[in-house]
């Protein structure tokens, strides 16, 4: 599998980023994990709007769904120009009915998953954590039986994510907080945090995301080094990880 960061910043994006959107490939199997503010414009640099495969949700907070407006938009115009009817199915949890209900739209689908069963999509099977977090967000690990992903989404610290992200290869953590702060009543994460479940977990390389916008977020990973002393990364707009 091939992961690109296609944007990393926590609430709102900075100029020409994007906010909570990651593109998982396979094969010729284009999975968007988040759609957040500027993902769509950022997604176009490498892919058509039309090459996605499917999306799926942790949470319909708007730094991670804001595009999906544009996303069905876009599927619409694009099925006039092409005279086809496809359509992009769009998996979200039904935890939140308005949320789940906006999924929906002319060439677009939502599905609900059931964060308690291995859902499989394409080539990827996904399996979900319930996150800590102000509203209903699920953290996903997800593999194609070589490489495994995890993804956090939006989670304030738990001892869960300890055997959740066990072995992953990658591990995208919420880092929205520094090591001095507390990020626990807001539902996110410090640098401190996230590089504790690297650790316990031993993934193979961690992926500081969700930054704040304040402060120099290459300060998170000196954080992040002082607990895990394997591969630490910055998120990146454009970022390409593949297991070598
Ligand atoms: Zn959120």
């Amino acid at each position: 599998m091939k992961l690109t960061i296609l944007g990393y910043w926590g609430g709102y994006p900075a100029p020409d980023s994007a906010t909570s959107a990651y593109m998982l490939e396979k094969d010729d199997f284009t999975l968007l994990i988040d759609a957040g503010s500027g993902s769509l414009s950022k997604l176009q640099n490498t892919k058509h709007v039309m090459d996605l495969d499917a999306v799926i949700l942790s949470h319909y907070h708007h730094d991670h769904v804001a595009d999906i407006g544009v996303l069905q938009y876009a599927w619409l115009v694009q099925s006039y120009i092409r005279e086809s009817n496809d359509i992009l199915p769009i998996y979200g949890h039904t935890e939140d009915q308005e949320g789940f209900k906006s999924l929906t739209h002319k060439n677009t689908e939502g599905i609900a998953y059931n964060p308690a069963a291995v859902l499989e999509i394409g080539p990827f099977s996904i399996t979900f954590l319930k996150t800590d977090h102000p509203v209903p967000c699920y953290g996903m690990r997800i593999t194609d039986g070589e490489t495994t992903l995890v993804y956090t989404a939006d989670t304030a610290f738990k001892a869960e994510w300890y055997d959740f992200a066990k072995d992953a290869d990658f591990l995208i953590t919420d880092c929205n907080f520094y090591e001095d702060q507390d990020g626990s009543a807001a539902g996110h994460m410090t640098s401190k945090e996230g590089a504790m479940i690297a650790d316990k977990a031993n993934v193979g390389k961690l992926i500081l995301s969700h930054l704040p916008q304040y402060r120099n977020n290459n300060d998170l990973v000196k954080e992040a080094e002082q607990y895990f002393h394997g591969s630490i990364e910055l998120a990146a707009e454009g970022l390409v990880w593949q297991k070598s």
